[in-house]
C-alpha cells in the first residue's frame, strides 16, 4: 500500500482544496492519504466525499500547533474523530489565536518598512478560520520582497527577523488528551525541523512517549535520508511507531508532490501496523 499521512489544503495553508489534493493523490498512486490541515479538520468532509470517489482511503487527520519549552512543534494527529467536542474546542482555540499573531506579524512588518503585510497576506487567505505564515510568505514574494518560499522565511518571519512574533501555542500534554480523547494516534511531525539540541529533541521525545505519544515522522521533505534511518532507531529505542508524509502544500512550492515518498527504513513499524 502507498501511504501518505501529512498534506494540506486550502482549508489551512495549502493552494488545492480537499478534493483536489486527494484526486492528486489518487492520481499519483496514493491508496492511503491522511489530510492534516494546521489546526483544523473543517476540510475533512470534503476530502472523505472525493477519497470515496477516487478509490483512495483517507485517514482523518490535523496537524496540531504546540509549544513545548518555548520552541514550536508540530504533532501530526491520525485517526481522529473530527466532531469530538474536546478536540473541536482546542483547534478553535488555538486558529483564534493566530489571528492576534497576525496583526502582530503585520505591526513588526510594518515597524521593519513593510506596511499593510496584514492586508497583503489576507488575500491570499483561503479559509476565514485561518491564517498562517504561509500567507504572510506568499504575498510578500508577491509583493516582490524575496524571490521564493525558501528565501522569504530565511530573511522574515523567523526568529530575529521582521515578521517574527512569539507566540504560545497549545501544550503537549492538551494536544495528545485532545488527539487521544478524539480515538486518533499522535505523530510528531518532522522531527529534524525543530531548533532544539540533540538532547532537547530526546528529552521532547521521551516527554512525548510518556504521555502516550504513538509515533515520529521519519520520512519527510524536512529530513535527509539519513534522518530517515537515524529517526528510525530513535523511534525503535523509545517503542514508538514511525510515520511518513509529504507534507504536500502546493504544486511547484512543496518539495515533494503528494504520494511522492521514497519507503520507510526497513525493519521500521509503521504507525499503519494497528490499522
Ligand atoms: P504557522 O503555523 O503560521 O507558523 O506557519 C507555518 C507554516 O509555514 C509551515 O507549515 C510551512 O507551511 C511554512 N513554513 C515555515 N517555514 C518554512 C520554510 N523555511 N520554507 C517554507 N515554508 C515554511
Ligand atoms: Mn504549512
Ligand atoms: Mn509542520
Ligand atoms: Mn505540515
Amino acid at each position: 500500500m502507498r501511504y501518505d499521512l501529512h498534506c494540506h489544503s486550502t482549508r489551512s495553508d495549502g493552494l488545492l482544496t480537499p478534493s483536489e489534493v486527494v484526486r492528486r493523490a489518487a492520481e499519483r498512486g496514493v491508496e492511503v492519504l491522511a489530510l492534516t490541515d494546521h489546526d483544523e479538520v473543517a476540510g475533512l468532509p470534503e476530502a472523505r466525499a472525493a477519497a470515496h470517489e477516487a478509490g483512495v482511503q483517507l485517514v482523518e487527520g490535523a496537524e496540531l500547533s504546540v509549544t513545548w519549552r518555548d520552541t514550536t512543534v508540530h504533532i501530526v494527529a491520525l485517526g481522529i474523530d473530527p466532531e469530538n467536542s474536546l478536540l473541536a474546542a482546542g483547534l478553535a482555540n488555538v486558529r483564534t489565536s493566530r489571528d492576534s499573531r497576525a496583526r502582530r506579524i503585520g505591526e513588526s512588518l510594518a515597524a521593519s518598512g513593510i506596511p499593510d503585510a496584514l492586508e497583503g497576506a489576507l488575500e491570499y487567505v483561503t479559509s476565514e478560520r485561518l491564517i498562517s505564515r504561509t500567507h504572510f510568505a506568499r504575498h510578500l514574494i508577491d509583493a516582490g520582497h524575496a524571490r521564493d518560499m525558501k528565501e522569504v522565511f530565511r530573511r522574515f518571519l523567523t526568529a530575529g527577523k521582521p515578521g517574527y512574533v512569539p507566540h504560545t501555542w497549545a501544550a503537549l500534554s492538551d494536544a495528545l488528551q485532545w488527539i487521544h480523547g478524539a480515538g486518533g494516534q499522535a505523530v510528531i511531525a518532522h522531527p529534524g525541523r525543530y531548533k532544539l539540541g540533540k538532547a532537547e529533541l530526546r528529552a521532547l521525545i521521551n516527554e512525548f512517549s510518556d504521555l502516550g505519544g504513538d509515533a515520529l515522522e521519519v520520512v519527510s521533505p524536512s529530513h535527509t535520508p539519513a534522518q530517515y534511518a537515524e529517526f528510525a532507531a530513535v523511534a525503535r529505542a523509545f517503542g514508538l511507531k514511525v510515520s511518513c508524509g509529504s507534507d504536500f502544500h502546493a504544486p511547484g512550492e512543496s518539495r515533494l508532490d503528494v504520494g511522492n515518498l521514497p519507503p520507510l527504513p526497513a525493519g521500521a513499524d509503521p504507525v499503519w501496523s494497528a490499522w
